[in-house]
């Protein structure tokens, strides 16, 4: 009986999960991601999956990494991760080594968009489109069950697709990129800009809904990016469903004010594909991490 293994490698947080034959979790812990250097992260998966294999006392696995960013098949370094003190590292040659085993390291947001296919909110549909918005704003495509990663390992980076050239430089290089707007910091810092005041996106939402104007505008703002941004990326992929995931997945107008957005921007006589709320929670990145790996 093959046990999975998944890490899913964040940027305040590491998971490690272990699934049976049958898809029940036998094991689950999270730790901090110390990511001051590369040699930490590293030190800290290593330590996380020392402590899953004594769990299940050996016994045989395969093993999966979700991370932010992809490794370059080109150069076989990391790239693309806003845990920035990865790029550029050798990390899929190094973590074997470490461990001792091969593994398959793959991108977060497809990690999760896989997971909520196979057993969550995507299930039944053919092509599947999963968001991240949390710290960063990911993407990811599912096709026929299966991670489309795209030829650079970029698909479904719509995070750092353009839509406003004038806009707020990214840490990509790029400026005015969806993530500088509809990701959790993206709120943060826009309200910033607005008001001359820092708040979290949790006490910027909550402003709003108790009637702040200065939320207000920001929000009207942020469903208006994020309606922007998901009609864009609907008029390339035409999903059979996007399903929604990170912390900000879970404001509900969401699902009601953006789609609406969305609705208004969509190259189509109607917007009809499901925007829909992630069912496997937190669990998705680590879940698909464990379901990618070898
Ligand atoms: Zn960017």
């Amino acid at each position: 009986m093959m046990l999975r293994c998944g890490i899913d490698l964040g940027g305040t947080k590491t998971e490690g999960v272990i699934l049976d034959a049958d898809g029940r979790e036998v094991f689950r812990e999270r730790v901090a991601t110390d990511s001051s250097s590369y040699e930490t992260v590293l030190g800290g998966i290593e330590r996380l999956y020392r402590r899953m294999v004594s769990d299940v006392r050996g016994a045989p696995h395969t093993l999966g990494l979700g991370t932010p960013g992809a490794v370059s098949r080109r150069t076989g370094m990391l790239k693309n991760s806003n845990t920035t003190c990865l790029n550029g590292t050798p990390i899929a040659r190094d973590l074997p080594a470490r461990l001792g085993r091969a593994l398959a390291i793959e991108n977060d947001a497809n990690c999760f968009a896989l997971a909520e296919t196979l057993h969550g909110a995507g299930r039944g549909h053919r092509v599947v489109f999963g968001v991240i918005l949390g710290t960063g704003c990911g993407g990811g495509i599912v096709i026929d069950g299966r991670v489309h990663a795209g030829l650079q390992s970029i698909a479904g980076e719509w995070g750092h697709s353009v839509i406003d050239p004038a806009g707020p430089v990214c840490y990509c290089g790029a400026r005015g990129c969806v993530e500088t707007f509809i990701s959790g910091s993206g709120l943060e810092n826009r309200y910033a800009e607005r008001t001359g005041s820092g708040r979290t996106a949790a006490e910027i939402i909550a402003a709003w809904r108790a009637g702040e104007s200065q939320a207000a505008a920001a929000m009207d703002d942020y469903f208006a990016r994020f309606g922007q941004a998901l009609a864009n990326l609907i008029a390339v992929l035409d999903p059979d469903i996007v399903v929604l995931g990170g912390g900000l997945s879970n404001v509900d107008e969401l699902y009601t004010q953006g789609v609406e957005e969305i609705a208004r921007r969509v190259f189509s006589d109607a917007l009809e594909t499901p925007v829909v709320r992630h069912r496997l929670g937190d669990s998705a990145g680590v879940i698909g991490a464990a379901l990618v790996g070898r």
